[in-house]
């Protein structure tokens, strides 16, 4: 078996990780190693041909594949940075043991001073929703029918709907209306769309494609290949109304309902993870429960726009270089970032106060359910560390702040972050 030694391993090789390494090297690291299971890297940024990458980072409007390049040009200029690409990561140990494998070295065993976890999320299937009916051929996951198109040259069907409206589903829309498919309807069985606006205006309404909002399929039909569905209004409870369906002819259904982060490795270790993001419990250095484990982009937690995923990778490379060269102290007081009235989701979830106390903390968060007018306030001890008031704040869409750094010292062992409607009424 071959065994190899390298201060700072990054599994994963897409934006998050490409950054990751970047950022190791540049913080001190020596020998850098991306292992990546795919043949090339990039990540998922490698199927999303469509613009709209980078704008907060380059300032420009990117393909996905041209604002991977720009990070693998950066991974290429450093010679310190190795790549495995064509090899998958089979377990992590506690003591940063690797073990991996790829069809030229067969099994390798990879020791690290410290490891970037950045495998990012795959789809959720139809057997995670469990849509009833018979299973015909021409169902796809949203992401699945995207590298079928931009890929590899195929349609996955040409009368197309599309269940969930996550930017996947709503790009898909897009995608094949202009491949010359039918796309019948997007359906969701929420009451607001979890997609970025943008996309809602930019990917349906411009091509006239139907949302409906409280909807969801009921039945699938065909017995070789789809045929149609039944769809159906749902109640406030998401129960399908009887009374209320209605066929669509198809012969392709896309699935775009949710995104599980990879989380295998990660949990097979013991890392304390967050029910609700479905990622590791992080601090702001991105440093996960295990000292020396560190974690970025969508395996942390699902991402709307790569720049942020590409800037929450800088900074896991940075404090892996510094844990490397035995630079960083995992020891320090701790404060829990608690979200709750209307907020879901709150990154890092855990505030170190010792390392970097000079340093402003940017926090990510998700709402509950889409609020109009309302305010984020983020409380500690009684006493408010922030305040900002939010025109429209939607579930698919991040809402990131700072904590000033001025503020971190009034931090005691909780920091809340909630929403209060005008008038002081809180956030549901
Ligand atoms: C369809 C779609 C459209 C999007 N549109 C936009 C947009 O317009 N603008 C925007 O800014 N953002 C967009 N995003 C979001 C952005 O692309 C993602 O947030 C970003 O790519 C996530 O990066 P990542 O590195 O965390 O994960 P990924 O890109 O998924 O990379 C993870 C990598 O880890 C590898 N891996 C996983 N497990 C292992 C293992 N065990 N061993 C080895 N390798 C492993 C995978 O093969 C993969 O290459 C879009 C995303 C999607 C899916």
């Amino acid at each position: 078996m071959i065994e190899q030694a390298y201060d700072v391993v990054v599994v994963g090789g897409g934006p998050a990780g490409l950054a990751a390494a970047v950022s190791a090297s540049d913080n001190g690291a020596l020998r850098v190693l991306v292992i990546e299971r795919d043949r090339e890297l990039g990540g998922i940024l490698q199927q999303c041909i469509h613009n709209g990458f980078g704008l907060h980072r380059f300032q420009q409007e990117l393909t996905g594949p041209g604002y991977a390049g720009r990070y693998i040009r950066m991974v290429g200029e450093r010679p310190n940075i190795a790549v495995l690409l064509d090899t998958m990561v089979l377990s992590v140990a506690g003591d940063k043991t690797i073990l991996a494998v790829n069809p030229r070295d067969g099994l390798l065993k990879i020791t690290a001073a410290a490891v970037v976890f950045a495998m990012g999320c795959r789809e959720r299937t139809r057997g995670a929703i469990r849509i009833p009916g018979s299973r015909p051929a021409g169902v796809f996951t949203a992401g699945a029918a995207q590298r079928m198109v931009n890929m590899e040259g195929y349609l996955p069907g040409k009368k197309i709907v599309i269940l969930g409206s996550g930017d996947i589903g709503l790009i898909m829309a897009r995608r094949l209306s202009l491949e010359g498919c039918d796309v019948k309807a997007v359906l969701e069985i929420m009451p607001y769309s979890n997609g970025l606006t943008r996309n809602v205006v930019q990917c349906l309404e411009d091509f006239g494609i139907p949302l409906h909002l409280s909807h969801t399929v009921v039945g699938v039909h065909g017995k070789d290949r789809v045929t149609g569905i039944t769809c159906a209004k749902v109640d406030d409870a998401l129960r399908p109304v009887p009374g209320s369906e209605f066929d669509l002819e198809c012969d392709c259904l896309l699935l775009s309902v949710g995104l599980i982060p990879e989380n295998e490795l990660s949990g097979d270790l013991g890392i304390e993870m967050d029910g609700l993001t479905g990622g590791p419990v992080v601090d702001q250095l991105r440093q996960t429960s295990l000292p020396g484990f560190f974690a970025a982009g969508n395996v942390v937690h699902v991402h709307d726009l790569v720049d942020f995923v590409s800037e929450e990778g800088e900074t896991a490379g940075k404090y892996a270089a510094r844990h490397a060269c035995g630079l960083s102290s995992s020891v320090g007081r701790l404060a829990r970032i608690m979200a709750s009235d209307g907020v879901r989701t709150a990154v890092p979830q855990v505030v170190r106060l010792d390392d970097v106390r000079t340093a402003p903390v940017r926090l990510y968060m998700r709402v509950a359910r889409p609020e109009r007018r309302v305010t984020l306030r983020l409380l500690s001890n009684s006493e408010l560390l922030l305040e900002r008031v939010l025109p429209v704040a939607k579930p698919g869409e991040m809402v990131v702040a700072d904590i000033p750094a001025d503020k971190l010292r009034a931090i005691g062992d909780v920091v809340t972050v909630v929403l209060r409607r005008q008038g002081g009424e809180q956030g549901e």
